[in-house]
């Protein structure tokens, strides 16, 4: 197997190697492979991020390890806590663009929602990270080392349960179009090595790569969110322009298909709650004769305004009203609590700015991932 190049500098970044992977890079240096998952469980267990602290290593290996590998997690630049117990990291990606990392706790989990992109070239009407443009695709380094910052910051409770248990990459950037890293990124969530979270527990949302939601299901099926937004095509094509490639009786069949996998029998339907757009009883009607019998539930996301936006949120009236048309339905429909408000931590408004080390203000694009 070809060693990948996860690299900062010249030396691969161990970070965002699967098990596999470090093991065929542990191979080429002649060494056994359960060195390599000593040292995987040292990175993503145990939280270690230099080779001297992995005291059960041969001092040999622990000496020749930082000449040919590195440990390079993304650089914490700053912190912050909402009253509501909510978390958010802001985590220097390099060449100005940093990401936002959100631990949201739960009764019952503690969720961290996940960026996959720097931006998203597809091009949502009412999403921030959309109106910035695509910039670049996180490696699986970047990726896997936001849960891995979370883990370090938030630790394990009283049993010894880590404190993160449910992931979804819901965060900046369409994860379906950088295929290769998320699932990399998933495989070391997933192993039991690294942070062992089941496949229910990982969540992915898209806006409808129909080709690689396909491979999804073959390569790594997690739970799925679909970003639906509007009940037929005409009104999805302007709102989730993707949808002009891969439209609704399109993305529904690979979905139903999907579920077949899926460590969940159901898929999550995201609708973000527009004003006058999407959000009238007909509409809601129309969503029912739409979905048919797809198992699903709906999360209903009242929309967090940025500047220039075109839309408005919905009114508390609208969204229980359109709510209560899916529940009469016999739906289960959530609305989405907006959480860490004081942190700018709600889902969907983006950029903002870090002040550097030479105390110039330079921007950021950061993410304001998902509530
Ligand atoms: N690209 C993926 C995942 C990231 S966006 C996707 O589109 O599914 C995560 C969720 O936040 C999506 O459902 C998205 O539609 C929603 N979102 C984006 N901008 C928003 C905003 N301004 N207010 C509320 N939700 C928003
Ligand atoms: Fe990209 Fe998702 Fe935003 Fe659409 S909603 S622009 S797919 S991040």
């Amino acid at each position: 197997m070809a060693v990948p190049q996860h690299a900062k500098g010249d030396k691969p970044n161990l970070l965002g190697m699967t098990l596999p992977e470090m093991t065929a890079f542990f191979a080429e240096m002649g060494e056994k492979p359960f060195r390599a998952k000593q040292v995987f469980r040292w990175i993503h267990h145990f939280g270690a991020d230099n080779f001297e602290a992995m005291t059960d290593l041969a001092k040999s290996l622990r000496e020749k390890l930082p000449q040919v590998a590195t440990i390079a997690p993304p650089t914490l630049m700053t912190e912050q806590a909402s009253k509501d117990g909510t978390r958010k990291w802001l985590l220097d990606v390099g060449t100005g663009n940093g990401i936002e990392v959100v631990f949201i706790p739960e009764d019952d989990r503690g969720t961290l929602c996940v960026s996959s992109q720097v931006g998203c070239a597809l091009d949502c009407t009412f999403c921030s990270t959309g109106k910035q443009g695509f910039n670049r695709n996180l490696t699986a380094a970047e990726i896997v080392g936001q849960l891995w910052w979370a883990n370090k910051a938030m630790g394990r409770d009283p049993k010894g349960e880590r404190i993160v248990s449910n992931v979804v990459m819901m965060g900046m950037g369409e994860p379906l179009a950088n295929f290769d890293n998320v699932t990399a990124a998933m495989d070391i969530m997933l192993d039991d090595h690294g942070y062992g979270l089941s496949r229910r527990r990982v969540t992915l949302s898209t806006s409808g790569v129909v080709p690689n939601l396909k491979r999804l299901k073959e390569r790594c099926p997690v739970a799925l969110a679909v970003s639906l937004h509007a009940p037929n095509d005409p009104l999805r094509d302007v709102l989730v322009p993707i949808n002009q490639k891969y439209p609704l009786a399109e993305l529904l069949a690979t979905i139903r298909d999907y579920l077949e996998a899926a460590p969940r029998d159901f898929v999550t339907f995201e609708y973000v709650m527009l004003d006058g757009v999407n959000d009238s009883a007909q509409h809601a009607h129309e969503l029912i004769a739409l979905v048919g019998d797809l198992p699903c539930k709906f999360n209903l996301i009242p929309w967090n305004p940025f500047p220039d936006a075109p839309y408005k949120r919905s009114s508390n009236n609208a969204i229980h009203r359109f709510r209560e048309v899916l529940q009469n339905a016999g739906f289960v429909v959530t609305v989405r609590k907006t959480r860490g408000d004081d942190i700018d931590a709600a889902c969907g408004q983006l950029a903002g700015q870090v002040v550097d080390k030479s105390s110039r203000t330079k921007t950021i694009h950061i993410s304001r991932a998902a509530a």
